[in-house]
């Protein structure tokens, strides 16, 4: 895998403002975000995006997305909502080869995307 700028934040190489951190991922503030809250949470194993995930990933898959509400509901956006995304590839809009979900918010959201 690539070592991209996600595998420096988790080796600790480059700083990031941390919302959550356990033993299968962690949650920080996007550095560009698109909305008044923008969250991205990153699996620690090194997939490049969802399209790689394989089964034995569910597990790891339904607790991020747990992980997504989480951080959403302590960000506040319980009640208005919110979006999770991920990019994958090229035509998806992915820039980090490295797995992550975006959780935005804080602003009415428009559909469909770009
Ligand atoms: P993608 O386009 O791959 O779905 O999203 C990548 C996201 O990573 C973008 O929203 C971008 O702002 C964010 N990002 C890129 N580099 C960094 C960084 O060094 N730190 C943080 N916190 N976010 C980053």
């Amino acid at each position: 895998m690539a070592d991209t700028i996600f595998a420096k934040i988790l080796a600790g190489e480059i700083p990031a403002d941390f919302v959550h951190q356990d033993e299968l991922c962690v949650a920080f503030q996007d550095i560009a975000p698109q909305a008044p809250v923008h969250i991205l949470v990153i699996p620690r194993k090194p997939l490049t995006s969802l399209h790689v995930a394989a089964q034995e990933d569910g597990e790891l898959l339904g607790h991020m997305l747990r992980i997504c509400s989480k951080v959403a509901g302590s960000a506040g956006l319980a009640e208005d909502g919110y979006r999770v995304v991920t990019n994958i590839g090229e035509d998806g809009g992915q820039a980090v080869e490295h797995l992550h979900f975006h959780v935005l918010g804080g602003r009415s959201l428009t559909w469909p995307p770009g």
